[in-house]
């Protein structure tokens, strides 16, 4: 999934669970797997395929529609026509953005749960689950391990984090680094059975004639988030809810981003605005 996923714990057989279960769901959710039923959608527009995999794209669609569509996975073409100027090195023509953006919007995605099909109902649509996925991973590997009676673990899957009941009795302790000054830590958590995950622009990001992008777009103008935010940190009971969120609120900013939180009940939402 384009990262590291880091696990410890004091079950050996831990590891090897966790990256079998992040292998299997890379397997069926990345679009840069040609075999992928992900990828198949975005070839032919529609797909049969398994309700967890539509599941999860119903819970895309729930967040789409509860931030008023600032979370969206049909983004495909336009993160294209993005990563075509990261290479190029230049800004896109916003005539190319006026163009992707008709084929953008979470409407146009279809489901029949009977039938396991997935549609798009507009030609050239392609879907892009990585602002979710690696949450959804992360929850699936949760669940493998307590299955296999591994009560104990701390995963990191690239700001994407799960703690696992206790570390020896005690809660498991995450640090936010800041955003800007890579050695300090601002905050500390303690944790047990909780996800916290954070989006940010300090990890990922690209820079075009001298100023700097955020990889989350902003579906509402095609172009990358610019709310004033550098990280948003969501700690939630699922880590998949934590993922989508964490974009989310990112493209929202503060305000709007809290009220968004408020909704799927979550109680912790730390948010960065110290960019410089
Ligand atoms: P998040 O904020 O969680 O997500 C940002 C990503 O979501 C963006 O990179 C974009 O893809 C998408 N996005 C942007 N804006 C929005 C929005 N408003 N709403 C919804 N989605 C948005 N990387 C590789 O280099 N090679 C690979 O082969 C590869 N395979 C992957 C397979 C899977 C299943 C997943 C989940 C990721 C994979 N990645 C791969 C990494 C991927 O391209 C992203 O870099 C990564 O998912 C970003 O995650 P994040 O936690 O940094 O940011
Ligand atoms: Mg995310």
């Amino acid at each position: 999934m384009g990262t590291i996923i880091k696990v410890t714990s004091p079950d050996e057989r831990a590891a090897e669970v966790v990256f079998e279960e992040f292998r299997d769901w890379e397997e069926k959710l990345s679009h840069f797997k040609k075999g992928s039923p992900i990828s198949r959608l975005n070839r032919r527009g529609k797909v049969r395929t398994d309700p967890e995999v539509l599941g999860l794209i119903k819970r895309s669609l729930e967040v789409s529609f509860l931030s008023s569509g600032t979370f969206d996975i049909t983004l495909g073409p336009i993160i294209d026509i993005w990563k075509k100027a990261i290479k190029n090195k230049r800004l896109p023509k916003s005539k190319e953005i006026d163009n992707a953006r008709k084929l953008i919007g979470w409407e146009n995605i279809y489901i029949d749960e009977n039938k396991g099909l997935i549609k798009f109902t507009k030609r050239g649509m392609k879907i892009d689950l990585g602002a979710i996925a690696k949450g959804f991973a992360l929850d699936m590997a949760v669940a493998r391990l307590r299955k296999e009676g591994i009560t104990s673990a701390l995963i990191n899957a690239g700001g994407d984090i799960y703690c696992l009941g206790t570390k020896y009795g005690r809660r498991w302790k995450v640090g936010l680094r800041h955003p800007r000054r890579n050695r300090e830590i601002t905050k500390v958590y303690p944790l047990s059975d909780k996800a916290i995950v954070t989006s940010g622009d300090y990890e990922q990001y690209f820079t075009i004639e001298g100023k700097r992008f955020s990889h989350i777009i902003d579906p509402r103008t095609g172009y990358p988030a610019d709310s004033g935010i550098c990280s948003v940190t969501v700690i939630a009971e699922e880590a998949t809810i934590a993922d989508a969120l964490a974009t989310a609120i990112f493209v929202l900013g503060e305000k709007k981003g809290l009220e968004l939180a408020k909704k799927f009940n979550i109680k912790e939402v730390r948010i960065s605005k110290d960019c410089f």
